[in-house]
C-alpha cells in the first residue's frame, strides 16, 4: 500500500468509528441471536485482558461496553450497532478460573456455538494480553475458529505496560505461534486502550470487512 492508500485506509476506519455507535441487545442463548442481516466482528478474549477497554477505545466512546456488562450482564453476548453498517459482538471473557463450573459450561457453549454458525461473522478479534502472551484457553479458542475456518485476528493489548523491544519480541512470538494456522490473519495488532496505540490500525482493518 502506497502512503496515500495507507491514509485513506486509516481514514476508512476513522470515518466508521465517527458516526453512530449505539448498544443493541444482550444475549444469553443462541435463541434471542439479532437477525444475521450486518456484517459482524467478534471480540473475545480471556476475562481481564482489556477487552472492555478497546471496545470503548475503538468506538471512540467511554462506557459503551461497561455499561452493558453490568452484573449479571457479563456472561451474555452484547451486540453494538455501528451505524447500520456492522455489528460488534462483544463475547463472554473466557478462562476466568473463580467462576462456578455449570456457569463456566454454559457460556462456553453459548460462544463456541456463535462462533461455528454465525453466518454473517466476518471475522474475530482474539485479544491477547501483551505481558502474558498465547495461554492455553487461547490455542483451545483458536482451534475453535480454525476448524470452523471463521478468520481471526490476533490483537495485542495493554501494549503500553511493555519496552518497545519487549513488544517486539511478544509480536515476533506471536506470529511464530498462529504462522501454521489457517484461519489466522498474519498482521498482529499491538495496541494501548491507555494511549491510543493501533487503535486507528484496528478500526481501518474493521471498516475494511464492511
Ligand atoms: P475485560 O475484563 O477484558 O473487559 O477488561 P477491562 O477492559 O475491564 O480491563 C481490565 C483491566 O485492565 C482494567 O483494570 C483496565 O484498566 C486495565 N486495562 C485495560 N486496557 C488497558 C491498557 O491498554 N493499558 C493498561 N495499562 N491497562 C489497561
Amino acid at each position: 500500500m502506497n502512503e496515500q492508500a495507507y491514509d485513506d485506509w486509516l481514514e476508512a476506519g476513522r470515518l466508521l468509528f465517527a458516526g453512530p455507535i449505539s448498544f443493541e441487545l444482550g444475549v444469553a442463548s443462541l435463541a434471542q441471536l439479532p437477525e444475521a442481516n450486518l456484517p459482524e466482528i467478534a471480540f473475545a478474549g480471556r476475562s481481564n485482558v482489556g477487552k472492555s477497554s478497546l471496545v470503548n477505545a475503538v468506538a471512540g466512546r467511554k462506557a459503551l461496553a461497561r455499561a452493558s456488562t453490568e452484573p449479571g450482564r457479563t456472561r451474555e453476548l452484547n451486540f453494538f450497532n455501528v451505524g447500520d453498517r456492522l455489528r460488534l459482538a462483544d463475547l463472554p471473557g473466557y478462562g476466568y478460573a473463580k467462576a462456578p463450573k455449570t456457569e463456566i459450561a454454559r457460556w462456553t457453549a453459548l460462544t463456541r456455538d456463535y462462533l461455528r454458525g454465525r453466518p454473517s461473522l466476518k471475522r474475530v478479534i482474539l485479544l491477547i494480553d501483551s505481558r502474558h502472551g498465547v495461554k492455553e484457553a487461547d490455542r483451545e479458542v483458536m482451534k475453535i475458529l480454525d476448524e470452523a475456518a471463521v478468520s481471526y485476528q490476533i490483537v495485542l493489548t495493554k501494549s503500553d505496560k511493555l519496552k518497545p523491544t519487549e513488544l517486539k519480541q511478544v509480536v515476533t512470538a506471536t506470529e511464530a505461534d498462529i504462522r501454521k494456522r489457517p484461519a489466522a490473519h498474519p498482521q498482529i495488532v499491538a495496541t494501548s486502550s491507555e494511549t491510543g496505540l493501533g487503535i486507528d490500525v484496528l478500526r481501518a482493518e474493521i471498516a475494511a470487512l464492511t
